[in-house]
């Protein structure tokens, strides 16, 4: 299919950067109108639940319930607005997606949605999937969108469009041992960063507090959800219980990662629950359970090794419910995006409704836009060395200074780390990034705890970066904090001053 991929015939076509669920949908939501996704992998699977999706969706839940939870989960951080324009829309899922043909009682795992969006964008004519496929960057002219340049692998290929719809995912697999299993290292959002895109919120991080130890750096994903704390105890092994009751996954997550920092394994014993009676309750208690058994864990007999794992980013580029960034011409929908519905934490489901409610919004918007003349970027020539290299790095340092609890000094030791080559390693630059934005929170609110401000302020900010923006937040900061002839705040001027300039490369 690339070989014969002929560019000129999708000029002017909206390109869908990502093939998640939010990227699809959006895709089958512009109707007839002819588009392009660009997709990562050439297979392109779902990290997503491995059941309930039709609860996650909100069947059978109400309007004011779902909305009442967001709110509160929210921690003042959540837009009422936006929460009442996508949960006033969840009773109107089911339908929108068998409108398209896919029945959500058929396909209530996020693998099995994912694949039937899969099969019927494949069955769309006006679809043009280009994959394997990265995009490496967004040009923008006089301010807005003007084409995408995409690493096919052999060679670049440039799309002259007025319209980026930026769906590819979040950047949680920066972390060591993150939840997600796929590639989600946010080289979607760099791409957007260096095009100026403004970001709001980047440093809230949801982490799943009982995701299963293998001890190993990456995750398989297995993880028992929290309500399943009701079913069992959680100890540490000096023998400790941890108080379960009322807590939210945030601060049993914190709780759990301090115990780890003073070298203790924490375990999750569901033993004595695990009742033929429990298991037709609750069908994901089973599947679980499955799980384990694959990886060799025996949940009926033995206590499961438990740590928190990075599973969402809920910050990301700063857009309206119809997906609009600061940037004209660029859209961005699903974990890509921060719209303001979850604030501060996540409630349980919201992410996929969000992603599914949005893609309609975001099709919409599309559909409704002006359509500006073209202009030809096929001169555009990106760099097309790896962009990032220093992984591995970045993945130490995002396990060292953003986790569950985080605080100035560690924050600032890895920035300075990151700060060096942020200029051309897009690892590194979300790195600064996130690293930024948690140092410019002063606070702890929801899912960002820092042990040097344990307070929540009275006022809910969020919190917006660009990467023009991030040498003069930190020198900002180190000034106010250790006073502006201070030997630290002088290291924290030449922060982000070293790094090669990206431009300059291109
Ligand atoms: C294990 C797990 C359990 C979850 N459980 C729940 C749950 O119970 N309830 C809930 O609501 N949500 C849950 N979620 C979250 C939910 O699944 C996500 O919100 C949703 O999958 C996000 O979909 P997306 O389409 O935005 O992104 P993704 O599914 O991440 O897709 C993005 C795609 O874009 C591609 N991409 C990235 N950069 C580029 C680039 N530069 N060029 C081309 N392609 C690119 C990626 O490779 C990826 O394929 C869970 C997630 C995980 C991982």
């Amino acid at each position: 299919m690339m070989r014969s991929l002929d560019t000129h015939a999708l000029r002017g076509q909206p390109v869908i950067v990502g093939a998640g669920v939010a990227g699809l949908l959006t895709a089958l939501r512009l109707g007839d109108m002819p588009c392009v996704i660009v997709s990562a992998a050439e297979k392109p699977g779902a990290g997503v639940l491995a059941s309930g999706v039709g609860k996650a969706l909100g069947r059978d839940e109400a309007i004011a319930d779902r909305a009442a939870k967001t709110l509160a989960c929210g921690a003042g951080l959540a837009s009422p607005e936006v929460v009442q324009q996508i949960t006033d829309a969840m009773p109107h899922v089911s339908e929108d997606l068998a409108r398209i043909g896919v029945g959500l009682d058929a396909h209530d795992s996020g693998a099995a949605l994912h694949a039937a969006l899969l099969a019927k964008v494949h069955e769309r004519q006006n679809v043009t999937i280009v994959a394997p496929a990265m995009l490496r960057r967004l040009t923008i002219i006089d301010g807005h969108v003007r084409g995408v340049s995409l690493d096919v692998g052999e060679r670049l290929l440039a799309i002259d469009t007025n319209i980026v719809i930026l769906a590819s995912g979040g950047a949680c697999g920066l972390f060591p041992g993150a939840l997600t299993q796929g590639p989600e290292i946010g080289a979607g959002m760099a791409v957007a960063a260096r095009a100026g895109v403004e970001f709001s919120d980047l440093e809230l991080i949801y982490f799943h507090p009982l995701t299963l130890d293998e001890g190993d750096a990456r995750s398989t994903g297995v993880y028992a959800p929290v309500e399943f704390c009701k079913y069992g105890v959680l100890f540490d092994d000096a023998g400790c219980k941890l108080n379960v009751e009322q807590r939210d996954p945030g601060s049993l997550a914190r709780d759990i990662a301090v115990r780890r920092a003073q070298g203790r394994a924490v375990f999750f014993d569901i033993t004595r629950a695990l009742t033929a009676d429990a298991f037709k309750r609750d069908p994901a208690l089973n599947a679980m359970v499955q799980q384990c058994r694959a990886r060799g864990l025996d949940p009926k007999t033995q206590a499961l090794p438990v740590r928190p794992a990075a599973a969402f980013q809920i910050g990301g580029i700063k857009v309206d419910v119809a997906g609009r960034s600061s940037i004209p011409g660029l859209w961005a929908c699903g974990e890509v995006a921060c719209t303001g519905f979850h604030g501060a934490s996540i409630s349980a489901g919201n992410p996929l409704l969000e992603a599914v409610v949005c893609s309609g919004f975001v099709a919409e918007s599309v559909l409704g836009a002006s359509l500006s003349p073209l202009c030809d970027v096929s001169g555009v020539r990106p760099d097309r060395a790896p962009l990032h290299r220093q992984l591995s790095m970045v993945r130490q340092a995002f396990g060292n200074a953003l986790g569950p609890v985080r605080n100035r000094a560690g924050v600032l030791r890895e920035l300075d780390t990151l700060s060096r080559c942020s200029g051309y390693d897009d690892a590194a630059l979300m790195g600064c990034l996130t690293m930024i934005s948690a140092l410019m929170r002063q606070e702890s609110r929801g899912v960002h705890y820092r042990s040097d401000f344990q307070q929540r302020d009275a006022v809910a900010r969020h919190s917006v970066l660009t990467e023009s923006d991030m040498r003069s937040v930190v020198r900002t900061i180190g000034r106010n904090h250790f006073g502006p002839t201070s030997a630290d705040a002088q290291m924290l001027d030449g922060v982000l001053a070293r790094d090669v300039d990206f431009a300059s490369r291109l």
